[in-house]
């Protein structure tokens, strides 16, 4: 016969912690707890696999179900002395839902079951206290009719601010007996008047309807929403727990509290929690009354903490702490009551923390021993990390929402509103703090990016431009704001009805995507000295190595600083917008035939040289990933025909031939256009200027110090021989660059693997490759045929139905970009065993794609500066559990 029903607590615990599938959470901990004599009132689990048969069964219970719920029941009322309905001594019950993982949305709770017209009088000569007795069934009324018999709320705060009315008093506390008494009579008729039934009076009744409450709660929109966002299959199911009551309201020796065993926000190993004085279960967590600190660490003057207040009660709850910490060695999260000072533990699981808490108790917690390296390493979540490297908004603030985005890169910057690159540049040179608004950004804004605090855009997805570049740099960004309209004419921006003018003061979250009219308080960021270590334990442990995307000096000693072992892509073109650079740009890009590209090509020679200077010098003796030019030639032409004529004159050149080129260039589809080793193939000069720039620049810091090993990487090559002809076209620049100079360095020249084509013919592009590096940006755009730069329009729509589980642009689709990625990988390393494997799309900082190249045997994986830290976590973890599934 099927087990359908555990009991726990009073000698008996058919359950325990490892059952948790079965028993759901709260169950499986309560049985957990009884069976190391903590003192847990006694009562029985209804497991999930009755969730499931109910749902199966068209909504039918199984058989046994009944006879095993009333044998559990009998063993309680034999534990504590009570009789279910029973007139002089009855016995009440909680009724609580328990899925495996804490699952808002479900029908939560319900006490004092059992009271009836009959048991509470019963319940006041027992307890010789009516105005407990009668709080009890109203709270009792209350729960059950709104949260089993579905009747709004409201209904019943009416009737009790009726009552209040009607006793001239302002606290609920000031209700005698007598007028309890009157609110239940109310609260009785009302439920008839709604539900077109008496309040069930039969204590059996009651069980079974609000176990069926549990199970039907399973199915409710809410927890259906819930399940699907958190990927949670419907066919867990619920488990329901039935508890004998304990009550923290039957004087002032009661009590009824929350708590953590360590400080939730900054993991401070110090008892921290919250207290009611003759209060009931859910009285905290409401808010009715403002609770009260448990430990006199955290209590303000005038304060009275529970260990002052309750001295033994306190000091029994504080060896519970200790030998709970002790047996689920992490940090838990409580809930206690305490009758007439004796202590009762209602619930136990790990405590939700704050990214800091978090570091701070997993690093104690392995010093003290408690628990090994891998595991603390395992207990921080990778992606909070990056609240700790930027300045959040301060959880206290209440500021007025004005518009959502994408969270595109984190952080969080207060600033004025400015429309344009040029003016968020000017305006940060005189010291001012500006957000730069824009419907979307080019490469020609990458300065007024670098000069504002945040950017704001209202087109494009999560690798948009705004998006990566953002990132890089480490400024906040929101992506995408579609319900923003932004008027550059007017010099506003507007959203629901609201405008703000350039020079306002706009806050920006960059975390959760949020815009804030007006400045909002701000936390800096202070990195702990716990963050160092774990940060040393995971390094100690991961296998992936962890590069940097950057460009900049600025970008590559942050990169070092937060432990990047090399740049895994520098972007060259980011370096053609500086203003010294941009005109020779451009005179190569009008230039009308090889000899003027040459020309111009000469000016830029030596820019790009002392670029690649300083990257090699901060990256001494690491590798540096230098990707060649990439982008179609029109992103470095200016738009609008004021600009064009500027460059004209600037070139010396007539406006209307710039004007021509310029149409000429324009592509319908640019990124699938004249762009990356496409360039290379048609105008050989431009890699041959680049090639010659990283070669010198090696040749020139390998004099002085540890000579640095180049990895040249030719951007979108989709057929072999472009490879072969950009290879050769670098290789002779080195041999040229070495004879003159009478150097040799060593260096290497790979591939991105970034388009479709390219990956399922990796065997024969590995024949010309040194390496691949999976550019996953323009991968994920080409396998989904899906524009990077557009998607923000609908994408969010696609996750938020539920289409696709993740932007596929944030996170990689293991499922599609995955297979050939790894496909990619075999085939490359088939022809050449030890080709080395990168990839440097955005993916590369997201700690769910970094466990995917794990798997894959990447050797390493390349991110923004800032995601470093992230992504060396991750690399760490995914190691670990590597390791355990072996
Ligand atoms: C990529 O495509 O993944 C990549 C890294 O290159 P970019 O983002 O510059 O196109
Ligand atoms: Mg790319």
């Amino acid at each position: 016969m099927t087990k359908w029903v555990y009991n726990f607590g009073a000698g008996v615990n058919d359950g325990s912690a490892a059952l948790r599938n079965l028993l759901g959470g709260k169950g499986a901990n309560l049985a957990e707890m009884a069976s190391i004599d903590l003192p847990v009132p006694p009562g029985f689990t209804i497991t999930t696999e009755v969730c499931t048969a109910y749902y199966d069964n068209g909504q039918s219970y199984p058989v046994e179900l009944q006879a095993q719920v009333s044998a559990a029941l009998t063993r309680i009322e034999t534990a504590v002395d009570r009789k279910f309905g029973d007139k002089d001594k009855p016995l009440l019950v909680s009724v609580r839902s328990g899925a495996r993982v804490s699952m808002p949305g479900m029908m939560d709770t319900v006490l004092n079951l059992g009271l009836n017209d009959v048991t509470v009088r019963g319940l006041e000569t027992n307890s010789g206290d009516s105005r407990f007795a009668w709080d009890s069934y109203r709270r009792f009324i209350q729960m059950y009719g709104s949260v089993v018999l579905g009747v709004d709320h409201h209904r019943f705060e009416e009737i009790i601010e009726n009552a209040k009315m009607d006793a001239d008093v302002i606290e609920d506390t000031a209700l005698t007996p007598a007028h309890w008494q009157q609110v239940v009579e109310s609260y009785k008729d009302m439920v008839a008047e709604e539900t077109g039934k008496p309040f069930p009076q039969d204590p059996h009744d009651q069980l079974w309807g609000a176990i069926g409450a549990v199970f039907g709660s399973w199915m409710n929109p809410r927890a259906n929403v819930y399940r699907r966002l958190h990927d949670i299959p419907a066919s867990w199911g619920t488990a329901v727990n039935v508890q004998a009551m304990v009550f923290g309201n039957m004087g002032d020796d009661c009590a009824t509290g929350v708590c953590f065993t360590r400080d939730p926000s900054t993991g401070l190993n110090e008892f921290y929690g919250e207290y009611l004085v003759n209060a009931q279960g859910e009285d905290v967590v409401a808010g009715i009354r403002t609770p009260r600190p448990l430990s006199q660490a955290y209590a303000k003057p005038g304060e009275v903490s529970m260990e002052h207040a309750m001295p033994e009660a306190y000091a029994e709850l504080n060896k519970v702490r200790d030998v709970l910490e002790k047996h689920y060695k992490d940090m838990q999260d409580i809930e206690f009551t305490v009758q007439q000072n004796k202590l009762y533990m209602l619930q136990t699981r790990s405590g939700k923390r704050t990214a800091a808490a978090s570091l701070r108790i997993a690093v104690e917690m392995a010093e003290s021993g408690l628990i090994d390296r891998d595991t603390a390493i395992m207990r921080v979540n990778p992606a909070s990390l990056d609240q700790l490297l930027h300045p959040t908004l301060d959880p206290k603030a209440t500021p007025k929402l004005f518009a959502k985005g994408l969270p595109a890169s984190p952080g969080a910057a207060s600033g004025a509103v400015v429309f344009t690159a040029d003016e968020a540049e000017l305006r940060a040179q005189k010291g001012d703090s500006v957000i730069l608004v824009r419907i979307e950004t080019s490469p020609e804004d990458i300065h007024g990016m670098h000069a504002a605090r945040g950017i704001l855009t209202t087109r494009g997805g999560m690798t948009s431009h705004a998006a990566v570049v953002a990132r890089g740099m480490g400024r906040p960004c929101v992506a995408g704001a579609g319900g923003i309209s932004v008027d550059y004419g007017a010099q506003t921006l507007s959203a629901g009805g609201v405008v703000v003018r350039a020079g306002d003061i706009l806050t920006l979250d960059g975390a959760t995507g949020e815009v804030f009219v007006g400045a909002v308080k701000m936390i800096e960021p202070q990195l702990s000295a716990e963050f160092g270590t774990l940060m040393g334990w995971a390094d100690a442990a991961r296998r992936l190595k962890v590069r940097a995307n950057a460009e900049t000096p600025l970008d590559a000693d942050t990169a070092r600083k937060f432990g990047a072992e090399g740049i895994g892509l520098c972007r060259t073109e980011h370096m053609f917008f500086d203003p010294a650079r941009i005109g020779a740009v451009r005179q190569m890009i009008m230039a009308k035939d090889e000899a003027g590209r040459r020309v111009a090509l000469e000016k830029l020679l030596p820019f790009q040289r002392e670029d690649f200077v300083s990257l090699f010098k901060i990256m001494a003796g690491l590798p540096v990933t230098i990707r060649l030019l990439d982008p179609p030639l029109h992103e470095f032409l200016p738009h609008g025909a004021a600009e064009l004529a500027e460059v004209a004159q600037a070139l010396g050149m007539d406006a209307h031939a710039i004007a021509e080129r310029a149409a000429e260039l324009s592509e319908t589809n640019p990124m699938l256009g004249h762009r990356g080793c496409r360039l290379g193939v048609s105008y050989p000069e431009i890699y041959e200027m680049q090639a010659r720039a990283i070669f010198e620049a090696a040749v020139e810091v390998g004099k002085t110090g540890a000579a640095p090993v180049p990895e040249i990487m030719i951007p979108l090559v989709g057929i072999k021989r472009e490879l072969d002809i950009t290879r050769a076209q670098v290789e002779k620049v080195a041999k040229a660059v070495f004879a003159e100079t009478g150097t040799t360095i060593e260096y290497s020249i790979g591939t991105m693997i970034e388009l479709p084509r390219a990956a399922l013919t990796a065997d024969s592009i590995a024949d010309a490759a040194d390496f691949f590096s999976f550019g996953t940006n323009d991968l994920t755009q080409t396998v989904f045929g899906l524009s990077r730069d557009d998607a923000g329009k609908f994408l969010p729509h696609y996750v938020e139905q539920g289409i696709l589980a993740k932007d596929p642009f944030v996170s990689i689709d293991v499922e599609g970009v995955g297979t050939l990625v790894r496909i990619a990988a075999e085939k490359g390393r088939a022809t050449k065993s030890a080709l080395k494997l990168g990839i440097c799309g955005e993916h590369g900082g997201d700690p769910a794609s970094i466990a995917f190249c794990e798997s894959v045997g990447l050797d390493y994986v390349s991110c923004s500066p800032y995601r470093v830290p992230v992504a060396r976590l991750a690399a760490a973890q995914a190691a670990i559990e590597a390791k355990r599934a072996a």
